[in-house]
């Protein structure tokens, strides 16, 4: 706190100017952001930007930092040190503002029982200023958005999860934000909620909403998002689109290779564990998916070469596409080799 007390008058001056500019500069931009709990260090110097109109997905572990900074960035919660601007506007200084410009979907939400969803919504309606005919239009629209209408007067305590999550994202739309920030919003969803989901995310940002969502389903994030954040323990440590990232680890990362044998499926797990430079990943119907850690393609051959003289019966042995899990897992992998070597 007393860190972000530091910046000068000036400063603040500048960033009210630039709330009346939205489209200049950065819709999310974080500075070497921090937030200790105790001796917990929840995030631990983190700095990202995200342009005006973009979805940028947040990923990480349990844990990694994730609600925390989501948070901080909806004014819920004070930074410990660092910058934390929406739109230009300075999260600390500037709470009220903020909350105009910005539309925050918590992955949990406390819901009144005795409140239809459409009194539920009035009720936030009223709560971000909106009156008559114009919070009337407003609701309304936000229902039809999101699909609420056939539960309109259904009790808000009696939806189901993906049912809740609509709630959610009307609620968190009421005032029009030009900045969305979801915790976890397709947690529990079915597969069908989630593509309308992913549908809805994709709808706002063309409308020029700035959304960053926070998601554990990598495949997902990278569908919807132009670029992805990931955490891990309080630290940033890739920020760019999943192409990129799966192109910079593939050249130098390790290949997973999915073998099938004709009998004894469980040979292969025993025969990985003697060989070094492979790992097994995991069992599959008739054999497994191993990791080959050295990526030149001799040694691919030579591995293929020692199962055969070792008398396993391979009838297919085919390299998987690189998925971004792997190329993720390969950062963490990265990042814990350089703590251990220093
Ligand atoms: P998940 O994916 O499980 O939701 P996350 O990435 O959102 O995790 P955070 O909720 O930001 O993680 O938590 C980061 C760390 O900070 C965790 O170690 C958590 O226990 C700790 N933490 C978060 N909030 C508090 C709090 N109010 N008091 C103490 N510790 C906290």
């Amino acid at each position: 706190m007393e860190e972000v007390m530091e910046d000068s008058a000036a400063e603040l001056t500048q960033e009210k100017s630039a709330a009346t500019q939205p489209e200049k500069g950065y819709a999310i931009s974080v500075k070497g952001l921090h937030r200790s709990f105790m001796n917990v260090k929840a995030v631990n110097g983190v700095s990202f930007d995200v342009p005006h109109g973009a979805v940028c997905g947040f990923v990480g572990a349990n844990g990694a930092g994730k609600t925390t900074t989501m948070r901080i960035l909806s004014t819920l919660d004070y930074p410990s040190g660092g910058k934390v601007e929406v739109c230009g506007l300075n999260v600390v200084y500037f709470p009220h503002e903020v909350r105009k410009i910005i539309g925050w979907m918590p992955d949990h939400f406390g819901k009144y029982q005795h409140l239809t969803c459409e009194e539920y919504l009035d009720f936030f309606a009223r709560a971000v200023g909106l009156k008559g005919e114009e919070r009337k239009e407003r609701m309304e629209d936000v229902i039809d958005f999101v699909g609420l209408a056939p539960l309109r007067d259904r009790l808000s305590n009696k939806l189901s999860k993906g049912q809740t999550q609509r709630l959610g994202l009307a609620r968190a739309l009421l005032h029009d934000p030009q900045v969305l920030i979801m915790d976890e919003p397709a947690a529990g969803l079915d597969p069908k909620a989630r593509v309308e989901l992913k549908h809805l995310i994709r709808v706002l940002a063309e409308e020029g909403k700035t959304i960053l969502v926070s998601s554990h389903i990598l495949s997902e994030l990278a569908e919807m998002c132009d670029s992805l954040l990931f955490i891990n323990e309080g630290r940033i440590v890739y920020h760019g689109d999943a192409e990129s990232l799966i192109e910079q680890n593939e050249a130098s990362a390790s290949v997973v290779y999915n073998v099938e044998l004709a009998e004894n499926y469980e040979r292969l797990a025993e025969w990985v564990s003697l060989n070094p430079g492979i790992e097994y990943v995991e069992t599959t119907k008739k054999g497994g998916r191993i990791r080959i850690l050295n990526n030149d393609p001799k040694e691919r051959v030579a591995v293929l070469a020692a199962m055969v003289r070792d008398g396993l019966p391979v009838v297919e042995y085919h390299k998987e596409e690189r998925k971004l899990e792997d190329a993720f897992i390969d950062v963490l992998g990265n990042i814990n080799t350089s703590t251990e070597e220093v």
